[in-house]
This record gives structure tokens, sequence and C-alpha cells, in this order.
């Protein structure tokens, strides 16, 4: 008999992932697992009046194909913005519209990964880009996470030791742990990453979404050739529209990522594209992502008080200064799989920290979403989850 699977699809088994969410939709559960954004996020009154506006203004632009780089005034619209926040130097030629910027990770692979490449990843590491990276067959190199970034002796031992396809990171608010890259970190990463021909990855959905402290240039940005930044409309906007971003300056890297993008799907959502520009171009976005951010703040502070009251002293978590997940370490000995368990009958629940990783197992990490409970019940889940360390 064939064996009609891809190796590919049969090696990236996810069933542990999926058998963790289906527990955690059990009704009346707490639920600090999922990583979805608060629907205050969602402008619906605002959205209805772009779409109304394009269907009237563009019905013949937005039901029909369209070109894969995506809609030039929304890619004008990003290279504009990264231009006045971080002074960046990027036209709308080197952008390229995504399908949320998932998407992105999905391009880059086939761009660039043939089975067995390595691939560099932090240490804790976002579930779905070491996902979508795994059907490449790629040899994974975990690079740890500190509090400000990137362990710098190992991150520069595993490049000069390896040839690194690509390096993937996500400096700001990072998925699973909250953390932020410091300015000093993300200067020395610059310039160890500069020496060599790895690509970086700066994945940055969450970066918006500060509440605390002064937003940071990025590592390369705009700044060399050999990088891509991510970006995403996802968490400010909706994730349902799918409108996601990348940004790089390596036109020969652009025109593989076109080529990519047009073998998976053409291009992306003509409609969302118009109403977001739309909503964009009529609408105060700064002050709907503060909104967001004070309301995230509000959640992130009830949960960071509520574990610093009813946790037990051994269990250390991160602060961050926004998006949003927080992770905590509930110390050595301490398999956060097996917590799980019992928190789900005492009906609260998390991501434990196993599937972040590459190549640990049984660890006593666990990851904790704040945006999408509000500040009572939040107290009410760590409350749960005290009763049962
Ligand atoms: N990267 C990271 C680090 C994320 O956390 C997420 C969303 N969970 C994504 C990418 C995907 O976001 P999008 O909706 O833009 O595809």
């Amino acid at each position: 008999m064939v064996q009609i699977y891809s190796d590919r699809v049969l090696q990236a088994d996810s069933s542990f992932i999926k058998d963790i969410l289906s527990l955690t939709e059990v009704e009346d559960i707490i639920s600090f697992a999922g990583g979805l954004p608060n629907p205050i996020s969602f402008p619906m009154k605002e959205f209805q009046e772009s779409i109304n506006r394009v269907l009237q203004n563009s019905g013949d632009k937005v039901f029909q194909y369209s070109g894969t780089q995506g809609y030039l005034p929304l890619r004008q619209w990003v290279a504009d913005r990264y231009k006045k926040r971080f002074g960046m130097d990027v036209t709308a030629d080197d952008i390229l519209i995504t399908t949320g910027s998932q998407q992105g990770l999905d391009l880059m692979g086939k761009a660039l990964v043939n089975k067995g490449d390595k691939v560099a990843v932090e240490s804790p590491c976002y579930l779905a880009a070491i996902q979508t990276f795994a059907l490449f067959e790629p040899e994974f190199l975990p690079i740890s996470l500190e509090d400000d970034g990137l362990n710098l002796e190992e991150l520069e031992a595993t490049l000069k030791n390896n040839d690194v396809k690509l390096l993937y990171t996500v400096p700001n608010f990072q998925n699973p742990t909250g953390l932020t890259y410091s300015k000093e970190k993300r200067e020395a990463i610059f310039e160890i990453i500069k020496k060599t021909n790895t690509v970086l990855i700066e994945d940055d959905p969450y970066g918006e979404l500060r509440f605390e402290g002064e937003s940071l240039p990025y590592i390369a940005g705009g700044k060399s050739e050999n990088s891509v930044l991510f970006g995403s409309f996802s968490k400010t906007l909706s994730p349902g529209m799918r409108i996601g971003y990348l940004c790089t300056k390596s036109k020969e890297l652009m025109g593989h990522l076109i080529g990519a993008k047009q073998s998976s799907d053409l291009h992306t959502n003509v409609l969302a594209q118009y109403a977001i520009y739309d909503y964009l171009t009529n609408n105060d976005y700064e002050a709907h992502i503060s909104k967001i951010t004070a309301l995230y703040k509000q959640q992130c502070d009830a949960m960071i008080a509520a574990m610093e009251k009813y946790l037990p002293a051994h269990v250390t978590f991160t602060k961050p200064e926004g998006g949003m997940f927080l992770w905590a370490d509930l110390g050595e000995g301490i398999s956060s799989v097996e917590v799980f368990k019992r928190a789900t009958e005492k009906k609260v629940a998390f991501v434990p920290g196993d599937p972040f990783y590459t190549n640990i197992k049984g660890a006593g990490t666990l990851r904790l979403n704040y945006t999408n409970s509000d500040p009572e019940t939040i107290v009410e889940g760590i409350k749960r989850l005290a009763s049962v360390l």
C-alpha cells in the first residue's frame, strides 16, 4: 500500500496541542489558554462604514482578482508608518501584504528552507512558528531567551558553528513569554548577525500594544538586506480580516516571497485590504490603539496583583510592558502538564510550556493570556490555579 501522507505532515504531529486546546473549551472554565484579542479591539461600526464605502466606490475592484504584492495605498500606508514611527527608509515596494503574519512564516519557509536546513529559534518560541517551519523539515537550533532578549553567547556560538539559514525572533512582548528585548541586546544582536548571511525574522504582531515604557528601534528593521520584519492588524483591528504584512529591503528575497505567495493564494483578500485601508484613513487609529492598551494594562495589572497575592513564593513570572501574555515558572521538578490536568478539573486553563520548546519535555513553565477575561474573572482564575499549586 502506498503511504499517502507526506513525511512532512506525518512528522509534524500536533495532537498534543489539539488535546490541550479541546480541554480548555469545556463550559464554565476560566481560560487563560487562548490568544484571542478582546473583542473591544474590533471597531465594528467603523468597519461597517468602511465596507459600505468600499463596496460603493470600488465594487469592481474588490470583487476582482488583484496583484500578489497587495493593494498599493495600503502598502504605502505601512511604509509611511514605519518611516514615521522609526525613521525607517522603506517604500511601498519593500512591503508585501500577507494573509495574516502567519502567512509570512509559511512564505519564508517556502522561499528559504530546504530539508535539514538550520533554523535558530527563541527558546521558548511562538508555537505556530515551530509548527509552520516544521513542515519544511529543518533542524531547529534553540537559543535561550532571557529577560532582556536572546542569550548572546549562545547566539554567537550557534551562528559561528552552524550554517544557520534563519533566525526567528519576536522582539516585542514575545509570545509566549511577554518579554521584550532591551535596546542594548537589539544592538548587540544586530552586530552579531550582520557578520553572517543568516536571514533575521523580526515578527512583531504585538509592538503597537505597548502599555508601559518607550517603543524601541527594531534589531535590523530597515537597516539591512538580510532581514524581514513582519507586522499585522490582527491584534489592533481584527484577526478575522487576516491582514498582515512583511517588509524587506532585499529585492531578491521580495521577488521569491511574491513568487511563493502567488502559488499559495494568488493574493490576500481584496475586500479586507480595501476595508482596512479605508478604516485607517478615515478614523483615529492611535486613539483606538490607546483604548486597547488601557484595557490590556488593567487586565495585566489584575493578573500580576492576583499572582503576587495568591500563588506560592516559588512561582516566578514575567511582567510584560505590553502584548497579551505572561509566562510563569513553577520551579524545579514541577511539570506544568501535570498541573494543567488538575487545573482543568478546577476549571481554569492555561497552555503548559512544553509545546513552545523544540527540545524540552516536562517543563515547569506555562503561558497565561490576560486579554480575554475581565479583572474579576482573572482574580478568580488565579485563585483556582493557586489552589492546585
Ligand atoms: N506571530 C506571533 C508571534 C503571534 O503570536 C501570532 C498570533 N498568535 C502570529 C504571528 C499570527 O498573527 P496573524 O493573525 O497576523 O497571522
